[in-house]
């Protein structure tokens, strides 16, 4: 076998020269003393989360953030050696390989403590404290949940209290209400800890919707997700974006076969469709166990700068389309992208699923090869299946 890294011609394109420019956005619309913390959970919502992270750091973030230990010590095992903030609960009886690895705890219940020191004995262990001002998810809720988290911390030297966050829930709707109530709410614990004699280094509140309206009100440290990929947090916030995100993510294919129908003749699964006479039907090679899902079925793909809509069933692995007349194989077909003046976004197909943006890089799945293309020429590419 000769080692090329893959055999399929479908595949995703990473641009992380977009991803750059989005990281560098944010530097310059946050007040200069606030740092970049740079959200890759999810493998990077769905980018592949080693390069994007690379992108991100090499774009001057500081900080990288994952949502579980072994994200974490995928990157570490990548040689990421910047530092990481799980968000998520890790078991305390993982709180010495997270020590071992320098990743950095989420915290906020005085048993994690008790028993995450038992297994750290005498190591050290980096921590966040979270503080639930609203998004009733994790977190410290109430002053007297904070004394007895204090009073733990005192007699357990061995954890740094680092940073102290909150998370809020509602930073991507054009209403500030609820977005003040939680401000207040962690100011007063963050006076609370400070009184305590717990002053971190770090305080962080706002996701990409948050630091995009409040650069100045959300601490030192911004955990930009969904807008380092490009992609606005909202549709509302769309509207009223103040610097211009460049999205990172296109998905293409090439037509594996072509043909021209007679009359009547059936397409896919269930015969749901009946060509016209004379009609071109492509087949191209992506499906639902890609993430290309079912309900795209009333969609389109973009060939030789034109739409192609998908007709009949998406199949596990291909779909077929109607093309607009006798197509080569080999032909490219982009499903999120630019073809010519012709565009599909991720959030058009957001919509048309009817859910948000975030979950559509997410879903494209690991048999797709991520290709990265940095200072526009291809820097890599890495697959999931294959790899390893
Ligand atoms: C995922 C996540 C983020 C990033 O949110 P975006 O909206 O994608 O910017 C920030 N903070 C926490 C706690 C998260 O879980």
């Amino acid at each position: 076998m000769d080692n090329q890294p893959y055999y399929r011609e479908t595949w995703a394109e990473i641009n992380l020269d977009a991803i750059e420019q989005n990281i560098k956005s944010f530097k310059r619309h946050v007040p200069s003393h606030v740092s970049v913390m740079a959200v890759v959970k999810a493998d990077g919502y769905g980018h592949g989360a080693v390069a994007t992270a690379e992108a991100a750091l090499r774009a001057g973030a500081s900080y990288l953030a994952v949502a579980i230990l072994d994200e974490a010590l995928a990157l570490r095992e990548e040689g990421i050696t910047a530092p990481i903030l799980v968000l998520g609960w890790v078991p305390p009886v993982h709180a010495k390989i997270a020590s071992d690895y320098k990743i950095t705890l989420t915290v906020f219940q005085t048993d994690w403590i008790e028993q995450a020191a038992v297994v750290l004995d005498d190591l050290t262990l980096t921590i966040h404290l979270k503080i639930d001002t609203g998004m009733g998810r994790l977190g410290i809720r109430t002053e007297k949940e904070a004394k007895l988290i204090v009073e733990c911390l005192e007699k357990y030297p061995g954890f740094m209290v680092e940073g102290l966050y909150t998370h809020f829930a509602t930073a991507d709707e054009l209403d500030n209400l609820f977005i003040e109530s939680q401000l207040t709410a962690f100011e007063e614990m963050a006076t609370y800890f400070e009184r305590e004699g717990i002053r971190p280094r770090w305080t962080h509140l706002g996701n990409s919707a948050g630091s995009i309206r409040l650069p100045d009100r959300i601490g030192n440290l911004i955990r930009v997700g969904i807008a380092m990929y490009g992609l606005h947090p909202s549709q509302e916030m769309k509207l009223n974006q103040p610097f211009k995100l460049e999205p990172a993510f296109s998905l293409h294919s090439q037509l594996v076969h072509v043909k021209q129908m007679n009359g009547g003749e059936p397409i896919s699964y269930g015969s749901t469709y009946r060509t016209n006479e004379g009609e071109w039907i492509g087949t191209v090679p992506i499906g639902y166990a890609d993430g290309w899902i079912r309900k795209l079925k009333d969609s389109y793909v973009l060939i030789n700068g034109k739409r192609a809509p998908i007709v009949g069933r998406i199949c596990m692995d291909q779909f077929m389309v109607r093309l607009p007349g006798k197509t080569k194989i080999g032909a490219p077909v982009t499903l999120i992208g630019y073809q010519g003046s012709e565009e599909i976004t991720i959030d058009d197909i957001a919509e048309r699923l009817e859910t948000i943006n975030y979950e559509i890089p997410c879903m494209i799945g690991p048999r797709v090869p991520r290709i990265f293309l940095q200072n526009k020429e291809k820097k890599g590419v890495m697959n999931t299946i294959l790899k390893k």
